[in-house]
């Protein structure tokens, strides 16, 4: 991929720790403005997201993805706005998925302003569930007692979780949002969490991936909105890819690093990868059948290596593998095993 922004992909190369070195404040196009804001505890290459500014016709600015909530990003994002539309009210605040990194500031700046949030109805149902991240019993998954203790922290992290309920919910696979002059189409696109969208800018030809597509890493999938009823999020993410082919002329603006052309060839990227995970997963499966998620876990390759995964990287990486597994016993009795059906697979 082509990242069209040097000062974003500068920052991701370099890291942009605590907050230092973020990018600057850029402008895409006549009423699109792209805001780097910092990821408190963020992870090398996870060090800010990119919060996205659009301005319609009668000044107002609605805010995507409006960050981790932090004063400092609070007043950056308050900067931010004035200097993009000195007059103008915030007229909406869109996020595109439920974690802290990109909700977060939602609730301050809708309090503050009055305008609108937005969500997928599916994040809104996750939302007012309770913990928005399944905190699975770690005997089941067979994680060694000494590790358990790892893993204690799932439950103190969403400990205050206080729900947020959307003002406004976008629905289905398609809909349309068009505040004075802006055609904004939100498409549903789960994986990383069930209500999970993406928003693209037809006039502009612009698309805004949140977590789906990043260029600089392989987001994880199902964090947020797994349980009865919700499709495997490996079968989802692969559907959800598909959605965005047709848009290989768009830039991408991601909810991380920098923005880039050659949206195709990184979906090629992303397909691959969870193909090969699955692959190895049905491998270590057919030697060892009744290996535990924690034993399957442990005998694939990771890019930080198995012993570098600690705490919430060590429950992203077994709850991932819970899904390959789930979507592989799947696929094994449904003979479904084909991109075209992948969708239609229930857990
Ligand atoms: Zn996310
Ligand atoms: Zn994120």
């Amino acid at each position: 991929v082509i990242a069209t922004s040097a000062a974003q992909e500068h920052a991701t190369a370099h890291g942009a720790p605590d907050g230092d070195a973020l990018p600057p404040l850029e402008q895409v196009r006549d009423r699109v403005w792209a805001l780097a804001t910092a990821m408190p505890g963020g992870l090398r290459r996870l060090d800010y997201t990119l919060t996205y500014l659009l301005v319609d016709d009668d000044g107002r600015v609605h805010v995507v993805d409006p960050g981790s909530d932090t004063d400092d990003n609070w007043r950056l994002l308050l900067a931010a706005v004035a200097e993009v539309s000195p007059d103008g009210d915030v007229g909406s605040v869109i996020v595109t998925h439920l974690h802290p990194d990109h909700l977060g500031l939602a609730r301050r700046l809708r309090e503050a302003t009055g305008a609108p949030l937005v969500l997928h109805e599916r994040e809104a149902v996750t939302l007012a569930a309770g913990p928005p991240v399944a905190v699975v019993d770690p005997a089941v998954w067979g994680v060694p007692t000494e590790r358990r203790a790892e893993l204690a922290f799932l439950a103190q992290a969403f400990a205050d979780h206080r729900p947020l309920a959307p003002d406004l919910t976008v629905r289905g696979v398609t809909d349309h949002l068009r505040p004075a002059g802006l055609d904004i189409e939100v498409l549903h696109t789960p994986g990383h969490t069930a209500g999970h969208v993406c928003l693209r800018l037809p006039a502009e030809k612009l698309l805004l991936t949140g977590d789906h597509v990043l260029p600089a890493l392989y987001p994880g999938l199902g964090l947020g909105g797994t349980g009865p009823g919700v499709s495997n999020p490996i079968a989802d993410n692969v559907a959800s890819t598909a959605r965005l082919r047709p848009y290989d002329d768009h830039e991408v603006l991601p909810g991380h690093h920098y923005r880039f052309t050659g949206l195709v060839e990184r979906l090629d990227a992303i397909d691959g990868h969870h193909r090969r995970r699955s692959a190895e997963v049905a491998e270590i499966l057919r030697s060892e059948p009744g290996a535990s998620v924690y034993e399957v876990a442990a005998g694939l390759t990771w890019s930080r290596g198995w012993q570098g995964l600690r705490g919430g990287l060590l429950y992203s990486a077994l709850l991932q593998t819970s899904f390959h597994i789930d979507f592989l016993r799947h696929s094994a009795t449904t003979g479904h095993a084909t991109p075209g059906t992948l969708g239609d697979l229930r857990r």
